[in-house]
């Protein structure tokens, strides 16, 4: 008759936080949900707006623009 015994199970959620979770994108520190990213920044990934470090180029406006044009059409 041992059922004293505590069973600790945490949901199998035992991955060690590493100091980073936020995410790489420059500027955001939202909790990191996808790879590397916050959800909207993994989408702006997704769309080639930034690079898998986070780091803008040199023609993020524009590609910005034309993403932002998407996306409302695509809500419409
Ligand atoms: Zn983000």
């Amino acid at each position: 008759m041992s059922k004293a015994q505590k069973s600790q199970n945490n949901g199998g959620s035992n991955v060690i936080e590493l100091g980073k979770v936020v995410c790489c994108a420059q500027g955001c520190n939202k909790k990191q949900t996808r790879a590397e990213f916050c959800e909207e920044h993994f989408t702006w990934y997704k769309e080639g707006l930034i690079s898998g470090k986070g780091e803008r180029p040199s023609d993020f406006d524009k590609k910005f623009i034309a993403f932002q044009q998407r996306s409302r059409k695509k809500a419409a």
